[in-house]
């Protein structure tokens, strides 16, 4: 299956699937107690709690975990057929940091870099192993799975392969893309408008909600900063970041699946999911990569808000619906206009 992909600043690229599962190995017990399919397992306990306490602030939802779930569509897309792609060559490899759709990536690269050396493991491993333990630190996220074994890069990728905020490049499915833009949901920008750094895509960024699908319908009205840079555009709430690149595909083709993602959201979590699995293997056979999954924490179940309308708007403020369902019934906030504030920096 072949399928090609683009994000914030996330991109094109593509996919290779493989119905092959790993062999099967005998329960083994880590040093910690826990027990895992297999042995090789156990080391990531380890990077575990060290990046919960000392990258994730003991585990939170706040701006390290946010740019490390950006890293991993940077590194993924960042592809060609000729070339692996989660393979850590953005952090190998500092040509790729140069990169215009990298923009303000350098922090988090850095501070990976650390946590990589220290625990011994490849940078594409680290890479997916981190974004999976990030978005299980968020409010209503999925578990996703995480598989080891990528052998590290030995060449960074080409230029031009990671689209800008402001384009509208993208081979990956119309629907998947819908799907893996869940992850703006616990997003906010730095670089793209330095003059508003912190600004979420959505009201609630420290939950993983269908907050950002609600909110990127209403009408913009004005622009957060003061950058009118190609990759942002207006926005419906006084704080909150559009991208441009986000609304490119809020179109015919994706209305109704963009809609979907309101109403549901058990599929909301699994289409990510499901998405962020196919994402995660761009050029490994699934064979060659061991299941992992049982390190990443199984997220706390919080029990979310409905999806809602922000304060002071109203439904005639959704300015795009599909054509072939029934829009979602949603109530507005109660009380002052919402606002939205940046995520403070760690
Ligand atoms: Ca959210």
């Amino acid at each position: 299956m072949v399928l090609t992909i683009t994000f914030y600043s996330f991109t094109l690229c593509t996919l290779l699937l493989s119905a092959n599962a790993a062999p099967a190995h005998p329960p083994k017990k880590c040093p910690n107690g826990k027990t895992v399919k297999n042995a090789q397992c156990c080391i990531w306990f380890d990077v575990l709690d060290d990046i919960q306490e000392n990258l994730f602030d003991g585990g939170e939802c706040g701006e390290e975990a946010h740019e490390t779930l950006r890293l991993t569509f940077h590194d993924a897309i960042a592809f060609s057929p000729d070339l692996t792609a989660q393979d850590g060559s953005i952090i190998l490899f500092p040509d790729e940091l140069a990169f215009d759709a990298n923009e303000a990536i350098d922090e988090i690269v850095e501070l990976q870099k650390t946590f990589i050396a220290h625990h011994d493991v490849t940078a594409g491993d680290f890479i997916q192993f981190a974004g999976a333990v990030a978005v299980s630190n968020c409010n209503g996220s999925p578990r996703l799975e995480f598989l080891m074994g990528r052998p590290d890069a030995s060449a960074p990728a080409p230029d031009g392969l990671v689209p800008l905020p402001s384009d509208s490049r993208c081979r990956f499915s119309a629907q998947e893309l819908v799907h893996l833009l869940a992850s703006h949901s616990v997003a906010a920008q730095d670089g793209v408008d330095p003059s508003v750094p912190g600004s979420p895509f959505d009201s609630t960024p420290d939950t993983f909600d269908s907050q950002f699908y609600v909110e990127t319908l209403l009408k913009g009205t004005a622009f957060p900063g003061d950058g009118r840079d190609a990759g942002g555009v207006e926005s419906p709430l006084a704080g909150e970041f559009r991208l441009t690149s986000d609304m490119n595909w809020l179109d015919k083709r994706t209305s109704c699946e963009w809609q979907t993602q309101i109403a549901d959201h058990n599929k909301m979590m699994n289409n990510f999911k499901k998405a962020m699995a196919k994402m995660a293997i761009l050029g490994h056979d699934r064979k060659d990569l061991i299941d992992c999954s049982e390190v990443i924490p199984v997220p706390a179940r919080f029990s979310l808000p409905r999806p809602h309308l922000p304060a002071g708007r109203t439904i005639g403020d959704i300015e795009s619906s599909c054509a072939t369902a029934t829009f979602p019934s949603l109530s507005a906030d109660p009380g002052e206009e919402t606002s939205v504030p940046p995520v403070p920096p760690s």
